[in-house]
């Protein structure tokens, strides 16, 4: 029986300049942890005629299938607001493999071993991070939000140096593509403007090929970037999800979540939450994210300047009126996904104020974000007193009378707010406590 692999290694033929080749430095002994079979599915492969020796010799990169090509991807970012030079430190690319849909993946390993952008790090990753971006790529997967996914870890037998020691892990990676706006901002630092047209055409036929008929590509393609990367927030503060790390390296060009550190989802609301112990001065705080989402934007618009118009200071004017877009946008698009969070059907101009008035009573009274929104669904949660408190009964009454609006009925109302509103969300100490189990070899926990 044969895998079904079908790579057709497409970035692997761009210019020099944009990536280097590089093969996984080969682990010890390493050992499957865990295969997605529901993604094994979607890609349109089947293992079933391999063992599990054979697997972790695959998924650790010591065996490489037919047709890979590997190769680290040149990148930069801006670091908490500061601009380095970066590229896959500690990634590989197995290859770019086409399902039976004829959609195209990246296939990547993370903590595969040093390549040429490992600065001063060991290339390697530990088993409970790898972990990590498991359960949380595939719980927002699950909540319908774009991201990369994960589709196997292999512990590689080895042990890193971080803190402690800790066991190596290798985590398969699954994305539409790793392209990153770090990707455009290291290719706009080169001052090649043939090199920038490549990048762009590349992205273009790849993922945004109607975009090749516009006047302004550019200008086009910084205006489906902006939608994309408004509605993943959007749906980032719909679920309460805090990503920790938004450089502009860790933000895709196709609009999907990548990169899971040190991010969360927010159990008390508290617009000022933060899980990055890095993260200081919380520049990246979960109420931030839609102004830091801007913020990068135009690190991208930047990078795209000499395309958008011959002369430069006519393109900044043009770039700057789109980016300046974005509050509106980001706006309709937020108090949409709040009406639906609370059933709301059509609009009313007391809507903002009657959805910043929960959101503020939250606040004032720790409440869960997710549970409620559970609560107001009818579902059980925990027993808490401060659903009982005359605030909060005020504010139900007019979300009662709200709700009666445009031939609503509880039965419509409940199955929209079904539809966003999260029942189960990998909190933070339950994430943990299964981490902490499966970094000692029991993973019942992990898998439940
Ligand atoms: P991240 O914060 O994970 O998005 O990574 C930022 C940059 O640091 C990227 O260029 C990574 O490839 C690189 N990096 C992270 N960890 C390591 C490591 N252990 N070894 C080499 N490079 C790393
Ligand atoms: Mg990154």
């Amino acid at each position: 029986m044969t895998i079904g692999w079908n790579f057709d290694n497409t970035y692997s033929k761009l210019p020099e300049a944009f990536i280097s080749n590089t093969s996984p430095t080969p682990v010890k002994t390493p050992e499957l942890i865990i295969l997605n079979d529901s993604l094994v599915k979607k890609l349109g492969l089947n293992f079933l005629s391999m063992n599990k020796k054979e697997l972790s010799e695959l998924f650790s990169g010591n065996s490489l299938p037919k047709g890979s090509k590997t190769i680290s991807q040149a990148y930069a970012g801006h670091q908490f607001g500061h601009f380095t030079m970066l590229g896959d430190g500690r990634a590989v690319l197995m290859g770019e493999h086409i399902s039976r849909n004829n959609e195209r993946f990246d296939i990547q390993f993370k903590g595969s071993g040093k390549t040429p952008f490992s600065r001063n790090g060991d290339g390697r990753a530990f088993l409970g991070a790898m972990l990590r971006e498991y359960i949380i790529s595939e719980a927002m997967h699950f909540l319908n939000i774009p991201t990369t996914r994960s589709l196997s870890v292999v512990q590689t037998g080895e042990n890193v140096m971080r803190e402690n020691i800790l066991p190596g892990a290798i985590l398969t990676r699954v994305a539409s593509s790793h392209l990153r706006v770090g990707t455009f901002q290291y290719i706009a630092a080169r001052q090649n403007v043939d090199e920038l047209k490549t990048l762009v055409d590349y992205t273009l036929d790849r993922h945004y090929p109607n975009i090749k008929q516009s006047k302004n590509q550019a200008i086009a393609f910084l205006k489906v970037l902006m939608e994309k990367q408004i509605d993943l927030v959007v749906n980032w503060m719909r679920v309460g999800f805090i990503h920790g790390v938004m450089n502009t390296d860790n933000m895709t060009i196709s609009g999907e979540t990548i990169d899971y550190g040190p991010c969360a989802f927010m159990d008390t609301y508290d617009p000022q939450t933060v899980f990055s112990s890095i993260d200081q001065l919380g520049r990246y705080a979960y109420f931030n994210q839609p102004s830091i989402t801007k913020w990068n934007l135009a690190r991208f618009a930047e990078s795209l300047i000499p395309l958008i118009d011959e002369n430069k200071d006519k393109a900044i004017d043009i770039a700057t009126e789109e980016i300046n877009n974005f509050e509106k946008v980001y706006e309709i698009k937020w108090l949409n996904m709040m009406r639906d969070k609370l059933g709301l059907f059509g609009e009313d101009p007391k809507d903002q104020v009657l959805i910043l008035d929960l959101l503020t009573w939250m606040h004032k009274n720790k409440a869960d974000y997710t549970n409620t929104f559970c609560l107001l669904m009818n579902v059980k949660i925990q027993n808490n007193k401060i659903y009982t408190n005359e605030d909060f009964m005020v504010w139900k009454k007019r979300w009662e009378a709200r709700l009666k609006l445009n031939n609503n009925t509880a039965e419509k109302y409940l199955k929209l707010m079904k539809s966003v509103n999260p029942l189960i969300i990998p909190r933070n100490h339950k994430v943990e406590e299964a981490l902490t189990l499966a970094s000692n070899g029991d993973l019942t926990l992990f898998n439940k």
